[in-house]
């Protein structure tokens, strides 16, 4: 917007008549004091100023005007007598563009230099604009970087943790061949191979970051029955953690159409996050409704729960809540590989929970078959 200031009216609706008639938008102020307040409600791109006013003077207002953080970017067009002393229009303002035009007004003039005040304001707006979405970009970029360097760090002590426990083992495991010693051999194997599980498992999930990243996480669907499926883990799960006992709640569909082995390591992270992150209680629940054309399966703990702003990031990758993370190992890329499996059948992931009462973590699936979700 454009304010015009003069103390002659005939002069501002002249003006304001040809500014308007080339698209310009125009307020108007009769002196000094009222373009100061104005000045202070609104943003102008341009000020076209008389120099000579009774009251405060267009030099004295520029000067006034030039404090203001609102109208850092404003340029100003004097309009001048012929024989006012130039020197003087640059006195107190430097901020934003400044010009000049001796009375009386050639119109044709003043409006190129309206034009050429505008096009500079619109090319600064837009290079602050783009300077904005810059430094957007290199904080998140910076932010990016520096998770996954964190990512990396809890990795490798993730990797090397039950690969040092591999190693020992089989160091005992020689000593007790040695010695003839079967019983302690059948011990140690069975440790070694528990270890060597959960090599396998991180591995498998830095496999799948890396399938997800590079759009080459595929999937093998087909018809099979969730019960079965759910039968099979929780015996699984009750193996790995006999003092836990998980419920199911509502029935399983026998056949649905998705990738088996993908939806068995949802489950299975939901209920591991579950058991994981319950620790003093000894029941989980997987509850299950079909209603609508779609299938609901929520995994129910009753252990540590997630603060509410937390709630929505625990599925993004290399999330972990912070406060608890020294207490629960893990690298914070289980709930995203989920996440991905679950978006690419058509369905949805969420989590209900309360801080101190526990979580419910649940996915959705169509049950009409979804082909491919990209
Ligand atoms: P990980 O468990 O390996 O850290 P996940 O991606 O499976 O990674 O989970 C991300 C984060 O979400 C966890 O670090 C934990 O803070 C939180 N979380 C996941 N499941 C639960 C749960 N059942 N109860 C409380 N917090 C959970």
């Amino acid at each position: 917007m454009i304010l015009i200031v003069d103390d002659t009216p005939e002069n501002l609706i002249s003006l304001k008549k040809v500014l308007e008639k080339h698209n310009f938008e125009v307020d108007t102020a009769l002196s000094g004091e009222e373009a100061l307040k104005k000045v202070l409600k609104n943003e102008y791109v341009l000020i076209i100023l008389d120099v000579q006013m009774p009251g405060m003077d267009g030099f004295e207002v520029a000067e006034a005007i030039s404090g203001y953080s609102r109208a850092k970017e404003t340029a100003i067009i004097f309009l001048s007598a012929a024989n006012t002393d130039l020197k003087l229009i640059a006195k107190g303002y430097s901020s934003g563009g400044l010009d000049y035009i001796t009375k009386p007004v050639d119109l044709d003039i003043l409006l190129l230099k309206v034009k050429t005040f505008y096009r500079i304001y619109e090319q600064s707006r837009k290079l602050i604009e783009i300077q904005g979405a810059l430094l957007d970009e290199i904080e998140f970029r910076k932010k990016a970087e520096r998770k996954k360097d964190e990512f990396i760090s809890i990795a490798s002590h993730e990797l090397k943790t039950p690969l040092t426990s591999v190693k020992g083992y089989v160091q005992l495991l020689a000593r007790s061949v040695e010695r003839g010693d079967i019983a302690t051999v059948r011990k140690h194997l069975s440790k070694a191979q528990v270890q060597l599980e959960k090599l396998n498992d991180l591995i498998a999930d830095l496999l799948d970051i890396s399938k997800i990243e590079s759009g080459k996480l595929e999937f093998n669907k087909k018809y099979f029955s969730l019960d079965t499926l759910l039968d099979g883990v929780l015996e699984v799960i009750h193996q790995v953690n006999p003092t836990f006992k998980v419920i199911k709640k509502g029935i399983a569909p026998q056949r649905i159409y998705a990738d088996e082995m993908r939806i068995e390591q949802v489950i299975v992270n939901f209920l591991t996050n579950a058991i994981k992150y319950s620790p003093g209680t000894t029941e989980v629940h997987v509850n299950m409704l079909t209603k609508d054309g779609e299938l609901y399966v929520g995994v129910r703990d009753f252990g540590i729960g997630i603060a509410p702003e937390l709630q929505e990031s625990v599925f993004e990758k290399f999330f972990r809540v912070e406060e608890t993370s020294i207490h629960f190992q893990g690298l914070g890329i289980g709930l995203y590989i989920s996440a991905e499996i679950i978006s690419r059948h058509g369905g949805q992931v969420g989590v209900k929970s309360k801080p101190g009462e526990g979580s419910e973590f649940y996915f959705t699936l169509p049950l009409t078959p979804v082909e491919e979700m990209d």
